[in-house]
């Protein structure tokens, strides 16, 4: 589905001297000292062109820390004094952006359990009706590129034209190395279908670790992302939300000092249309084996029932059927026959060896 925007772009209302634009600061607004502290700590470390922090924090489960709320919001504006940086905070609902604006706030952001509910960005837009305001709008939670589409297209129709998207990674189903996947490919199609569209990476949330804050950024700098938020606290271990990802502004002045900012154009190019295509193969390589990985689960159950009742683990009928309706399948999907014929005998072979060794064990 085609997409625009009429966005105005990042350079008109930040001013970042050409480089990538950087929003840093605690997950969270704890206190006065905490905010202003890590603010000046930032500051001095001359990387940020913005400070951020959660002042309503959406948790997975009820009793976490949620946020001081509006009680933070005047120490976002001491912030703003001390410093003279520009602040961001997370909105949720209508009267986040009242009072966020009453407090002078610079920018907002729609955090990734907001974008995913259409009904909860329209409130949000009808909000914004009229505001003169930046709002970054962070990918939804599960890997749907058309909702994230969707929620800058209602803001965007809304009148907001300082728009820009933060990519925050994804909602995985297992255990996997990072906190978010990040899939790459949705961002680089957000970008080819949207080239006017800053993209900023967070790999804060992605990682989950600060161990693996470098290389996420480095990618999203190799991706030719507009600008990085990354989270960052004056005592990482002791925040009370987000803790293990967060890193003292000393650290993420180095880490930030390191990171090399290629030139390489973006959108389009030959690079950026084969990362897209492998990003979907993977996608689908991961598919194939969780469907592979619950197909073995079945056979399990199947084993656990011949076992039972005393039935042999192969029988050539069922195999036999197995093989042909596979070929069928496989024929009318346009698939080489020996690629089929092949997968199946080994998938069978697989299935045979689980089931003999699952009716082998002793039954307690
Ligand atoms: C955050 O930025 O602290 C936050 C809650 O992020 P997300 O919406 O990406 O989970
Ligand atoms: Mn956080």
């Amino acid at each position: 589905m085609n997409a625009s925007l009429d966005i105005l772009p990042l350079s008109s209302w930040i001013n970042t001297e050409g480089k990538p634009l950087i929003i840093a600061g605690p997950c969270s607004a704890e206190t006065e000292e905490q905010m202003l502290e890590t603010a000046t700590q930032i500051k001095e470390e001359g990387f940020a062109h913005v400070i951020r922090a959660g002042i309503w924090k959406p948790r997975t489960r009820p009793g976490s820390f949620e946020g001081m709320g509006e009680a933070a919001l005047p120490w976002l504006q001491a912030v703003r004094k001390e410093t003279g940086m520009p602040v961001a905070v997370e909105v949720a609902n209508p009267q986040h952006i009242e009072l966020a604006l009453k407090y002078d706030v610079d920018i907002l952001w729609i955090g990734a359990r907001t974008t995913v509910n259409p009904f909860n960005v329209q409130e949000l837009a009808d909000a914004l009706k009229g505001v003169d305001v930046p709002v970054l709008v962070k990918n939804p939670v599960n890997p749907d590129l058309q909702l994230w589409i969707g929620a800058l297209e209602r803001l965007n129709q809304a009148g907001v034209k300082k728009l820009g998207a933060i990519h925050r990674g994804f909602s995985n189903a297992q255990e996997t190395k990072f906190r978010n996947s990040p899939m790459w490919n949705i961002a680089i199609e957000l970008k080819t279908l949207l080239p006017e569209l800053p993209i900023i990476g967070d790999p804060s949330h992605m990682a989950g670790k600060r161990a693996y804050l470098y290389e996420l950024a480095q990618r999203a700098l190799d991706l030719n992302y507009d600008g990085l938020i990354i989270e960052s606290h004056r005592e990482p271990d002791k925040a009370w939300s987000d803790a293990s990802q967060q890193l003292t502004p000393a650290a993420l002045g180095q880490m930030l000092h390191d990171l090399h900012v290629r030139k390489e154009s973006y959108g389009s190019d030959y690079q950026s249309q084969l990362e897209v295509v492998r990003g979907k193969i993977d996608h689908l390589d991961r598919e194939l084996l969780e469907n592979l990985a619950a197909r073995m689960s079945l056979v399990e159950r199947l084993a656990e029932y011949k076992r039972d009742n005393n039935v042999a683990a192969y029988q050539v009928d069922r195999f036999r059927e197995v093989l042909e309706t596979r070929a069928g399948w496989g024929k009318s999907l346009n698939l080489y026959p020996n690629l089929v014929d092949e997968l199946f005998k080994l998938v069978h072979m697989e299935s045979i060896r689980k089931q003999t060794e699952v009716m082998n064990q002793v039954n307690v």
